[in-house]
């Protein structure tokens, strides 16, 4: 089978096929955090949303050019950094480094590339340029520069492919300067905005006078300028779809001839909402969580990854504090099972199971069927258990069956529970034998190590002590 996504542009099941054949070059774009606070659950779905597809690829055998932008300036920004009194850089390298924070507690493989906005003014400033020379933007009395709908549709192009919109209600001459705004009210929308006292000390110089872009302009320069004019993927939250991704494929498409007749973009990607506790996220609910929040009620990355895992990605999916404690106890079935097969293993294998690998990949193929791949997973734990208890695995098959998880783990990501994640009981082990060695009680000492790895652990000196590390 060929592994399928669901494209919203055709609103259909598609097998995916690169724009490069051999797969060697699959350009992706998702959608990067406005760093203007801490990412919350909600934002972090969509980005283990989009760190799954690009694992899913690599499993798949293509190799991919992963392009994740850093929106560090917009409206909501612009607004944090007057109310806090601060630089525009000073105050979102703070978010920015959080989020690479965060991005890693999570196990998402680092973005091979993430542009800032504010990095590419000038690619910005060229696209509008180039939008403006082909009639498809004006500079407006307010001295910004808009994109325009209506000469956009006369060229021949459509707006609205993401979304069905209704012309009727739209109003000739209306025009949006606000980066956010709702279906209803489909109007021309701002390329370059131009300065208001507002902007304090944010703006750049460009051909329309003193100004900074909008939102969506950037996100086309970046990803054209990255990946080409046409490339195979872009994800993003179902939220994005209008305006943001209809902005995006208008700029696109009106500024660029993409070659070979193809599209901006050829895959386009949406993860669904995420509930909290059954409700909409909301602060005055008492339900509205960043990462760093449920770090602090003691759950980890992993289990919370792995909750952000467990539903398909075009479900909305209720993330509750009940799930977690779930995730928990899932988690802890797959690490006993593994600690077993570490203890028992010889080495190293490099050959896989088939079979489980097989029906693993064939759930993940039909878009992403993770309840599926996960069935597979737990259906492995279950036989691999069966076979431990009856003394039925040798040393080479334990390795073959390690091998396998590994396999399906570069695909999962929670395999080994980071380091910071040590359990309690290993810790004490790991200090009683510290304290033997100390008391020169070698014989304890060589018991306890023999202990921590039959528990699947090794000890490690360093300069800073003894630590556990995973085997
Ligand atoms: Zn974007």
């Amino acid at each position: 089978m060929a592994l399928k996504f669901f494209n919203s542009l055709s609103r259909t099941l598609q097998d995916f096929v690169p724009l490069d054949p051999a797969g060697q070059n699959v350009g992706m774009y998702c959608c990067g955090p406005t760093v203007y606070d801490f990412a919350h659950i909600g934002n972090w779905r969509t980005f283990v949303f989009g760190d799954l597809v690009r694992r899913t690829l690599e499993f798949n055998g293509n190799k991919v050019q992963h392009v994740m932008n850093i929106t560090d300036v917009d409206d909501k920004i612009i607004r944090r950094v007057r109310e806090t009194n601060t630089s525009l850089r000073e105050f979102t390298i703070l978010y920015e480094a959080a989020f690479f924070e965060d991005l890693k507690t999570l196990n998402c493989l680092l973005p091979h590339t993430t542009p800032r906005a504010t990095e590419h003014i000038p690619d910005i400033i060229a696209l509008i340029a180039k939008l403006i020379e082909r009639g498809l933007a004006y500079k407006a009395p307010d001295g910004s520069v808009y994109f325009s709908i209506e000469n956009y549709r006369k060229s021949g192009r459509q707006y609205g492919q993401l979304v069905k919109l209704n012309f009727d209600e739209m109003r000739v001459g209306e025009r949006v300067r606000s980066d956010e705004y709702e279906k209803e009210s489909v109007a021309d929308f701002a390329l370059w905005k131009t300065r208001i006292p507002e902007d304090g000390n944010v703006f750049w110089s460009s051909p329309w006078g003193e100004g900074r872009p909008g939102w969506h302009i950037e996100c086309s320069a970046m990803s054209m300028k990255l990946l080409g004019t046409s490339f195979d993927l872009h994800l993003g939250g179902e939220d994005l779809m209008f305006p943001h991704h209809e902005d995006e494929i208008a700029q696109s498409e009106g500024a660029c001839v993409q070659a070979d007749g193809n599209r901006f973009v050829k895959y386009w990607l949406h993860g669904a909402h995420l509930l909290v506790e059954s409700r909409k996220m909301s602060k005055s609910l008492g339900n509205f969580f960043t990462l760093r929040e449920l770090l602090a009620k003691g759950f980890t990355g992993r289990e919370i990854r792995y909750l952000l895992l467990t539903a398909h990605y075009r479900e909305t999916f209720n993330f509750t504090l009940d799930g977690l404690q779930g995730a928990r106890v899932a988690l802890l079935r797959i690490d006993e099972c593994l600690n077993k097969l570490r203890g028992l293993a010889g080495g190293a294998a490099s050959q896989t199971d088939p079979e489980w690998i097989s029906r693993f990949s064939l759930a993940l193929e039909d878009d992403l069927n993770i309840s599926g791949a996960w069935a597979a997973v737990f259906d492995w734990v279950r036989q691999t258990n069966r076979k431990l208890a009856e003394n039925s695995l040798d040393a080479s098959s334990a390795s073959v069956a390690l091998a396998t998880w590994n396999k399906m783990d570069s695909v999962l990501g929670v395999g080994s529970p980071a380091e910071q994640e040590v359990p309690i009981e290993i810790l004490n082990l790991v200090e009683a034998r510290q304290a033997a060695r100390k008391a020169k009680d070698f014989k304890q000492a060589d018991s306890l190590r023999d202990e921590l790895k039959a528990k699947g652990w090794v000890i490690e000196d360093t300069p800073k002590g003894a630590r556990a590390k995973k085997i």
